[in-house]
């Protein structure tokens, strides 16, 4: 990260310059006074401490620009302050780059100032070190190592937000290289991550010095475009503004009215995605008021649509129904004079507040009665992505998901009570079940939306009444996976699939477990709980339960457990164990196919397996196995297309091998195309007899139906092994008339 001078900022001075050191302190004295102001209760006396102590392990060291390297980590500890924050934070600030950059370690900033600034520089080191722009299952895991240092305390990555804003307005020094590189990490992190904290003016900063930072000719289009219509637009708006106070003090509404310009990014963001021209941006201007209450704000509402038709489809009330990084307004867009439209934002002055400062304006009235709820509201939204992340196995889906949580382009339904719910676009009813509560969702069989049923992955509009039919005792089905969009349904969703296969596991792995138990005459009512726990123990497992799932999945093997409540037999089988041939020999209550397999897992020996039915492979060709939920391992041909779908569980493969037998034959479906004519069908099973093989079963057809004057045989066949069946297959194409041969399975 471009913070760290070791690799791209240093330039060593040995001797700093006075009129340096002077400029040095007019900085610091100016923090120090604002901050002072700010918060008076305050110990001021160790802010310069703190200052001090980074000022003199940063000497000599400087930024890229070329200034003196203790100008950033005043920048940054300002930053802070303007947003109101507090000592331990705005010390963190002063420190944040000492343990990375200096040979100092967290526990002398612990000894020296304290236990919560240690933890809070600490969290701000480790979050420098993570790589973020990277391949996306380090993303994923970058991401999560950001949001546990977040919730460990959220100043952490306030002090991280304004780091990354101070480098970002001095970017200029850099490599383009690097510009972009930083530029993309934060569209993709960090601005959304300000977003969803809430903190407007934050991301706005941040966002478009990024933009400039990747994209500088684009910027700077937009800019001209934006800067073509500024004067004008403003002349206008500001005699807008003029009759909007007067209307209002008429109406006895007290209110601040405001003109803005729309930002450079959002205006680029909205000509790419809509494709038009500035033209048609509606909510290049906008005035924003600021009044008192929830009450004037509705007033100056209608003061303005009693004034200006509004723009039918444009008016959103954020007030009753808030985002859900909590930012409340009214919004409409209205046709001013001359058809010149624009938009107007109405808010309290404590909406206003908390849309530009989000999480950062609960630290500052953290004292106040309304603090620590919506705090905690954020810090809740951060530990769930935690455990959500700990359960996606696929850094992809989680990526995603993430996206989805921080960006979340909203719908807004309702309950059939009237509540309001907020879901990211695109979710469906299942969505909205689990949003409701989790047995909603997992007993949804059905949805109405505005009284009509509609398939359960309908995706919501805005203003939709939706209501969920259920039926007790329903379960989720996989499918829902492959629609739904919120955090929280996908999560509950796979919790019970994984909960119902993993009961579906104990019931197959106890019946094996009791079978194999019978065969070697062990009492399994009697286990011995000493040898129990040492097994559990030895296979890191807590109890029973888990040994039978275990079996269940094919992931151990009954025997070698049994044989640890009965030692004294262990040499009996291995004598029988040489007897019987090879091949393992699983237990019959799976799957007729499970008898006699020339099969094994390699390493163990009397796994659930079988041969899958798709491919049907046959000793000889290559095979790998796959950890069925609950069936054991089912055995594939490498070859087999639906190998490639269930492989992308990689934990869920494993090695087989087949056993040296020579007893066992297998059936295989073939179709051989040949010219209809008198005595091939005699020389197809001469072919069979010489190879040693038997024919199963026989049907021959004419393959008029594929506009051909040919005949269709399909025939299933006895092979022991892979060579076996090419060796028949080659005699039976060396046939004069047979023109193709197909394999079925
Ligand atoms: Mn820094």
């Amino acid at each position: 990260m471009e913070s760290k001078p070791k690799n791209t900022a240093t330039r060593v001075s040995p001797v700093p310059d006075a009129s340096d050191l002077n400029a040095v302190e007019q900085r610091f004295l100016a923090l120090e006074q604002s901050f002072a102001l700010n918060r008076p209760k305050e110990d001021v006396a160790k802010l310069r401490t703190a200052f001090e102590f980074a000022r003199d392990q940063h000497v000599g060291q400087s930024r890229r620009s070329g200034e003196s390297y203790i100008f950033h980590p005043i920048a940054v500890a300002q930053i802070l302050v303007d947003m109101n924050m507090d000592l331990v934070c705005v010390e963190t600030a002063l420190l944040h780059d000492v343990v990375e950059d200096t040979g100092i370690t967290i526990e002398e900033i612990r000894k020296r100032f304290g236990n919560e600034v240690a933890i809070c520089v600490d969290g701000v080191t480790k979050l420098g070190k993570i790589q973020l722009y990277s391949r996306e299952e380090q993303q994923a895991e970058s991401v999560r190592k950001m949001l546990l240092a977040m919730v460990g305390d959220i100043r952490v990555i306030l002090v991280k937000l304004s780091d990354r804003l101070h480098n970002l307005r001095t970017i200029g020094s850099l490599s383009r290289e690097k510009q972009t590189r930083i530029g993309q990490e934060t569209l993709d992190i960090y601005a959304p991550i300000a977003h969803r904290l809430g903190m407007g003016k934050v991301r706005a900063e941040l966002e478009d010095l990024a933009f400039g930072a990747i994209d500088p000719e684009g910027q700077a289009d937009i800019l001209a475009q934006i800067e073509h219509k500024r004067k004008a637009s403003l002349e206008f708006l500001e005699g807008i503004q003029k009759s909007v106070e007067q209307k209002l003090a008429r109406e006895s509404i007290p209110a601040r009215v405001e003109c803005r310009l729309k930002r450079p990014y959002s205006v680029y963001l909205k000509l790419k995605k809509q494709k038009i021209p500035i033209e048609q941006v509606y909510d290049l201007l906008a005035l924003r008021i600021i009044s008192d209450s929830l009450k004037n704000c509705y007033g100056a509402l209608g003061v303005i649509h009693n004034e200006w038709p509004p723009i039918p489809g444009r008016i959103k009330d954020f007030i009753a129904m808030p985002r859900q990084n909590g930012y409340q307004s009214l919004h409409t867009s209205v046709m001013g004079p001359g058809g010149q439209a624009f938009e107007v934002q109405i808010r309290t002055e404590e909406m206003h507040r908390l849309a530009e400062e989000g999480v950062a304006a609960h630290w500052k009235y953290k004292e106040g009665r309304k603090g620590k709820s919506t705090e905690e509201q954020y810090v809740n939204w951060m530990r769930q992505l935690i455990e959500w992340q700990q359960e996606m196995r696929d850094p992809g889906e989680f990526m995603s998901t993430l996206k989805v949580d921080l960006y979340s382009d909203e719908v807004y339904v309702f309950t059939p009570k009237g509540k309001v719910v907020v879901l990211p676009r695109d979710s469906t009813p299942v969505d909205f079940a689990y949003y409701i509560h989790s047995d909603v969702g997992n007993a949804c069989v059905g949805s109405k939306v505005n009284n009509r049923i509609v398939q359960l992955k309908y995706s919501l509009k805005n203003g939709d009444v939706v209501e969920v039919l259920t039926q007790p005792g329903h379960m989720p089905s996989k499918d829902w996976l492959g629609f739904v969009k919120t955090s929280k349904a996908r999560n509950k969703i796979k919790q019970i699939i994984n909960a119902t296969e993993r009961s579906k596991s104990i019931e197959i792995g106890e019946k094996y477990f009791e079978k194999e138990a019978r065969r070697l005459s062990i009492s399994i009512s009697k286990l011995d709980e000493g040898i129990l726990a040492q097994v559990l123990e030895d296979y890191g497992l807590s109890k029973l339960e888990d040994i039978f799932a275990n079996l269940g999945y094919g992931k151990l093997e009954a025997r070698p457990i049994l044989m640890r409540f009965a030692p004294e037999r262990a040499h009996e089988e291995e004598v029988k164990e040489e007897l019987a041939h090879a091949a393992i020999v699983a237990p019959e209550a799976v799957d007729k196919n499970l008898k006699n397999l020339a099969l094994r897992v390699k390493g163990m020996n009397d796994v659930l397996i079988y041969r899958a039915i798709c491919c049907n492979p046959i000793p000889g060709e290559a095979i790998v196995g796959y950890i069925t939920r609950g069936k054991g391992v089912a055995v594939h041909s490498l070859s087999c297309s639906n190998v490639q779908n269930l492989m992308y569980e990689v934990e869920r493969k494993i090695d087989v091998e087949w056993a040296k037998t020579g007893v066992e034959s297998f059936d295989v479906q073939i179709s051989i195309t040949t010219d209809d004519r008198p005595g091939m069908l005699a020389q197809f099973t001469q072919v069979l007899f010489s190879e040693n093989s038997n024919i199963r079963s026989l049907e021959a057809r004419g393959d008029e139906e594929r506009g051909g004057d040919g005949a269709v045989v399909d025939m299933k066949i006895e092979v022991r092994d892979k060579r076996q069946l090419e060796k028949i297959l080659s005699a039976l194409r060396r046939i004069p008339g047979v023109r193709d041969i197909e394999r079925k399975s």
